[in-house]
């Protein structure tokens, strides 16, 4: 059928820059760029160009720029170019439009619209360079008294303590699985959390045997709906579980790794036949009720002799409080909520972009729930979503989260350019991939070292900012929203983070 669609992207050569040396057509995974021997030239099919951008941050010369195609339909505020393009292509295939990453849209980004606090005169500033400034954080149910028992003259803890996490950084790498994302970027993401302090997260797609020793003290592993590579040994083998209720990318529906992508590592990792498809269904089959929940959590807790904490995760949806408060009822250690801007390596458009809430709203109004009821302190928050730098992680926290993930931001520091290709499996960087020469293009050792030092740069900024709030230990942050005031938002909106107006 002939395509009704128009380009996305426009591929301009600099002629007087290139000198032919191909790297951009052995570079490109889409086949844009052409080498016509009988002419000397390159030329471009560029209505196969994603805009991922390797080629022009390859090209030794720098003779490309790859820009948004400037062809436009009549402008029409209804029908946006999206709009056409994404009518189009289902005209075109009768299928739904998949997407990779996180919602792109427009919806109000609120940490844009939060200020934080500074010391002025009274309660001075703290200069995190000459004066201690802690970073570490708790992760887990802590008691509600803590009794301590002083008669042999040597302070004894008598309360029942549960399992916690100390991280040296309040920011995890977020649920990539092992096949959706390749793995030496699975690996370096391991390393980086390692040598970071901090943890991973598996994704549904289980851990690697060989990974275990090594790596399992810094793995969140996941229990999702197909249960993937789930056995007594996986669970044992983490520092923390998390059973993944929802995706903020794509709440309510479940996932699918094509069978193509089911290597044979990948096949015994997930323990699936190789080559089969991975689906994980909507649902747990097993949780229709909190208290199908709870048992599930106490199973996980039981099968690792109740030694290590154990996380829900759920999609930021419109009842998001209520279900928190019946989560940490159930027995979980973690709430972590996945918001709007969750990202995922292939989701329906549609849902993407149309279902759930902001986690900021989600947030803070988790905190309030939990803190009215009374037990805020039964659990930690994990907030994850759309955090893009380090003044977002410590406006979440000042929401109310105890740590954040980070996953977007992650593959960012890696290489990922969010062309939002991941579900065609050719991801030009080699992160999102499985195909051999594409997934050679991430260097290990470098993407680790990018991770931590992302990890690294942002703490330190956080630690700037905690200081120039006269605060020198992040857990005096940790849902104090005085500390943050509202810009250009309405009265429910600031209701509803529990922030006074700039100003005020
Ligand atoms: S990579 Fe740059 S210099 Fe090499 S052929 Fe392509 S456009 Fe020309
Ligand atoms: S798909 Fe990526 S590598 Fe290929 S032409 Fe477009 S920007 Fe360049």
């Amino acid at each position: 059928m002939y395509s009704h669609l128009l380009p996305e992207f426009v591929v301009e050569r600099r002629e007087d820059r290139c000198i032919r040396c191909r790297a951009c057509e052995r570079q490109c995974p889409n086949g844009v760029h052409v080498y016509d021997s009988d002419l000397d030239t390159m030329f471009s099919l560029e209505e196969n160009c994603v805009g991922c951008q390797r080629c022009a941050v390859i090209c030794p010369t720098n003779a490309l720029s790859v820009r948004h195609h400037p062809a436009e339909y009549r402008k029409n505020s209804s029908w946006t170019r999206d709009r056409f393009q994404n009518l189009k292509k289902q005209a075109e295939t009768g299928g739904v439009v998949l997407t990779g990453s996180g919602n792109d849209k427009s919806y109000r980004i609120y940490w844009d619209h939060l200020v934080l606090n500074a010391s002025q005169v009274t309660n001075p500033s703290i200069d995190p360079l000459r004066e201690p400034m802690e970073l570490k954080t708790f992760i887990g149910r802590k008691p509600d008294t803590l009794k301590i028992n002083m008669e042999d003259g040597e302070p004894r803890v008598e309360s029942e303590l549960h399992p916690n996490l100390e991280l040296e950084t309040p920011i995890v790498f977020s649920a990539m699985s092992y096949g959706a994302i390749s793995y030496r970027a699975y690996k370096s993401l391991a390393r980086a959390a390692k040598e970071s302090g901090t943890l991973f997260n598996t994704g549904e797609g289980g851990l690697p045997a060989e990974m275990r020793a090594e790596f399992g003290s810094n793995a969140v592993v996941q229990c999702a709906s197909g249960r993937f590579g789930v056995d007594k040994d996986y669970l044992n083998s983490a520092a923390m579980l998390e059973i993944k209720i929802g995706q903020g990318a794509k709440p309510g529906i479940g996932g699918h790794l094509p069978g193509e992508k089911v290597a044979e590592h990948i096949a015994v990792t997930r323990m699936i036949p190789r080559g089969t498809d991975a689906l994980s269904p909507a649902p747990q089959h097993d949780i229709y009720s909190i208290e199908d929940l709870s048992m599930l959590i106490y199973a996980l807790k039981e099968a690792t002799n109740y030694e290590k904490p154990v996380s829900v995760k759920v999609a930021a949806v419109h009842n998001v409080a209520a279900i928190a408060s019946g989560i940490v009822r159930a027995g979980a250690d973690i709430v972590a909520i996945d918001g709007l801007r969750g990202g995922t390596g292939a989701a329906p458009l549609a849902t993407r972009d149309n279902v759930g809430i902001p986690m900021e709203l989600a947030l803070a109004a988790v905190d309030k729930r939990l803190r009215d009821e009374g037990i805020r302190n039964k659990c930690s928050i994990l907030a994850a979503s759309g955090i893009r730098c380090s003044s977002d992680v410590i406006k979440a926290i000042a929401l109310g989260a105890d740590a954040v993930y980070i996953g977007t931001a992650a593959l960012v520091a890696m290489g990922c350019t969010l062309c939002q290709k991941c579900y065609t499996g050719k991801c030009a960087w080699g992160i999102c991939t499985q195909d051999p020469y594409l997934v050679k293009r991430l260097n290990p050792e470098i993407s680790t070292q990018r991770l931590v030092n992302l990890l690294s740069g942002w703490s330190h900024e956080i630690k700037e900012m905690l200081g120039g709030m006269g605060i020198n230990a992040v857990e005096s942050l940790r849902g104090n929203r005085e500390h943050l005031r509202g810009i250009g938002l309405q009265e429910w909106e600031l209701n509803t983070l529990g922030v006074k107006g700039a100003g005020e």
